[in-house]
């Protein structure tokens, strides 16, 4: 059978690269399409030689142009650091929206399954606990994380009108706070940052007093996760990430005892808009794609330390 071909936009990126990588090993053809603002070229490094995959250079905020026949749309390009949302807000605004509208026209004249990278953000700093899809959320439009929770529900918003109006197959994912190898050391993100800093023997910086609560994922189990979204026929929102829930002080105790490291702790500013708590709740890709995570935070935190020390 001839192979499919996926696009994905913001491939050369942490999850996109991993995404890349998954694809290519479950026999599809993939063509990636990033402009590096926060992607690398690093991360594609082993398959620039594979016949199947493909780099296009470009911005997805432009008009997309790709010849030949794709079967799905992957649209992942995004600015998904808050600190990457605080340098670039424009940027992060455009490609949620502009970006998303570009792709989704790609996938509408490819008559392609299109999938939406949205995020546990649209549900901002949450009222409700554990959060589920029915959540509307709780978001400051104008607050400084405005520029990404916005764009994403702007995304979802125009993806569900693609779905109604021109009958496209489309798929948002939800993603939860996911780490793992190829993040930036200067990713910004606690989980890098922590063990960045505790390899290097600098203070880990604790931002508030380090009691607001993430749920971690690895990247296997979330990639896992949207290969079955993908291929499922669901249309509405679907929650991906670990439910196990850790405060931030939490983190630091694993990430000292897992690196050995002697580094101390210091306190910042909570950032404006910091969601307090956030944990997502996971029924329904458990009942509709036969899915959970599989890998404890230790376990997964020892194969991204042993990737931050090479
Ligand atoms: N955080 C922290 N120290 C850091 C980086 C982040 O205490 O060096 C906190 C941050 O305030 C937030 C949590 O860790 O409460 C997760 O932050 P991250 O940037 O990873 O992503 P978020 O879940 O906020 O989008």
């Amino acid at each position: 059978m001839a192979k499919q071909t996926v696009l994905i936009t913001g491939g050369a990126g942490f999850i996109g690269s991993h995404l890349c990588q998954k694809l290519l090993a479950g026999n599809y053809k993939v063509i990636c399409l990033d402009n590096f603002i926060t992607g690398s070229r690093n991360n594609l490094e082993p398959f620039l030689k594979n016949k199947n995959f493909r780099l296009e250079v470009c911005n997805v905020c432009n008009y997309i142009d790709i010849p030949g026949k794709i079967d799905y749309v992957l649209h992942c390009a995004s600015l998904a650091s808050p600190k990457d949302y605080l340098d670039f807000p424009i940027q992060t605004l455009k490609v949620g929206s502009l970006g998303t509208h570009n792709a989704l026209g790609l996938a509408k004249k490819k008559k392609a399954v299109f999938v939406l990278f949205s995020t546990s953000e649209v549900y901002g700093d949450p009222l409700e606990h554990p959060q589920k899809e029915s959540y509307w959320g709780h978001v400051n439009s104008i607050g400084v994380r405005g520029c990404y929770d916005e764009s994403k529900r702007f995304a979802e918003a125009m993806t569900m009108a693609y779905h109604r109006v021109h009958k496209i197959d489309t798929k948002i994912v939800r993603i939860f706070n996911t780490y793992g190898p190829r993040m930036r050391h200067n990713d910004g993100r606690v989980v890098p940052n922590f063990i960045d800093q505790a390899l290097k023997g600098k203070a880990l910086t604790v931002y508030g007093e380090g009691q607001q609560t993430r749920s971690f994922c690895y990247i296997d189990d979330l990639t896992d996760g949207i290969l079955r979204l993908m291929l499922s026929g669901e249309n509405l929102p679907v929650n991906l990430g670990n439910h196990r829930e850790f405060t931030i002080m939490q983190l630091v105790k694993l990430v000292l005892k897992l690196t050995s490291s002697k580094s101390k702790v210091v306190f910042r500013k909570l950032p404006q808009d910091d969601p307090r708590q956030r944990q997502p709740d996971i029924t329904r890709a458990k009942k509709l794609l036969g899915w959970e995570p599989i890998v404890p935070l230790e376990d997964g935190l020892k194969r991204t330390i042993s990737w931050f020390k090479r």
